[in-house]
């Protein structure tokens, strides 16, 4: 695998959860890195430890404005990504996906970047395929609640092709699958973060629907070594590639899951299923573990446990 010299990289989001462990990565890596971030989802204290390397630079900015810079490679992770704060502001969830990507190709074009999209497997709806291949087009709702975020995705990812196919600018299209770890926010409202945090604070387990749905959890770790792999790639994989972890799980046993992982003594708490709320999901990483030599090394049960710590850590400051 190569790896790329010393560059300027720009992480748009880079605040966020997978943002600023993408940060950290970038500088073990020895880059120079530009943080960019509205600070909508994400916060100063998520890369505070990374203020006194010289290689790192925060900026506020939303990204749905242009960005005059000069920079060698952008990662575009600006985009929140729990249900909760997506359908909080649509239409801000929808502008940043869309204009976000426009300026951020912009940019790319004009100074001859690489461009790396965090898409999702949201692309791929309430899906009839199964697992999710990245031929496979979707099924989702254009006017739900959850189309600011997929549509919105869906589109910047036609961005991103037509950018490549038109002006043959370098991109990077990654579709990130369910990821949890350390730096999830308490109130994140995702639910692997929502049940560690009431799991620890003996409340009841918040279970959507009956719990019989499925998502595939990907450890933080892998995702990111993920992601910086198919940025290093030859100029000809444009992906899309699904980037995740194929170890499918539902929902309530997910729970039973944190509940023993935290030795708690919560309870179930049944509350309606969100409205399309997807029933099944799980990548088939063929593609990944082809091209990039990649593979998810963290087992849910090995993640969980050092997510908890981390949890139990924050909860107890
Ligand atoms: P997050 O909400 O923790 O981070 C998103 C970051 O983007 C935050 O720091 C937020 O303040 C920033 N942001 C939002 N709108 C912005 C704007 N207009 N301008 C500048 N910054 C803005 O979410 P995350 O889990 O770290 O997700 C990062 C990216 O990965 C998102 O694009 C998301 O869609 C994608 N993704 C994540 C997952 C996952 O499971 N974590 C799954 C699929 C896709
Ligand atoms: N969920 C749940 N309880 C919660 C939060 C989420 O049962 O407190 C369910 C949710 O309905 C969905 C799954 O867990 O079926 C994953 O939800 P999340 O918001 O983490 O991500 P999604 O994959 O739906 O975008």
């Amino acid at each position: 695998m190569r790896r790329f010299p010393r560059e300027r990289v720009l992480v748009t989001g880079g605040a966020g959860f997978l943002g600023s462990h993408l940060c950290r990565r970038l500088l073990r890596d020895g880059h120079d890195v530009l943080c960019v971030d509205n600070f909508y989802t994400g916060s100063r204290d998520n890369v505070s430890d990374l203020f006194d390397d010289k290689r790192f630079e925060l900026m506020r900015h939303d990204i749905t404005f242009p960005l005059y810079i000069e920079v060698d490679r952008i990662f575009n992770l600006a985009c929140p990504a729990s249900p909760v704060h997506y359908q909080y502001d649509p239409v801000q969830t929808t502008k940043t996906s869309v204009h976000g990507a426009i300026n951020m190709l912009g940019l790319a074009k004009r100074v001859g970047a690489r461009v790396f999209q965090a898409s999702t497997s949201e692309i791929y709806g309430d899906p009839q395929v199964h697992p999710q291949k990245e031929d496979y087009w979707g099924r989702v709702n254009p006017i739900g609640p959850r189309s600011c975020y997929d549509e919105g995705k869906r589109c910047a990812e036609t961005l991103f092709f037509d950018y490549h196919r038109q002006l043959s600018l370098p991109i990077k299209v990654a579709r990130i699958f369910n990821t949890y770890g350390p730096g999830m926010r308490p109130d994140d409202g995702r639910v692997v973060s929502n049940f560690i945090v009431q799991a620890l604070l003996d409340k009841p387990i918040t279970l959507y629907g009956d719990g019989s749905q499925t998502r595939s959890f990907c450890y933080v770790d892998d995702l990111i070594e993920g992601c910086v792999r198919l940025m290093d790639s030859d100029d000809a994989v444009t992906g899309p590639m699904n980037i995740g972890n194929p170890a499918e799980i539902s929902v309530k046993e997910l729970a039973a899951v944190v509940i023993e992982c935290c030795g708690s003594k919560s309870s179930i708490e049944f509350r309606p299923l969100p409205q399309d709320d997807p029933f099944q999901r799980c990548p088939d990483i063929s593609l990944a573990q082809k091209t990039l030599d990649w593979s998810p090394q963290v087992s849910l049960e090995r993640g969980l446990e050092r997510t908890v710590a981390w949890f139990r850590e924050q909860l107890s400051d």
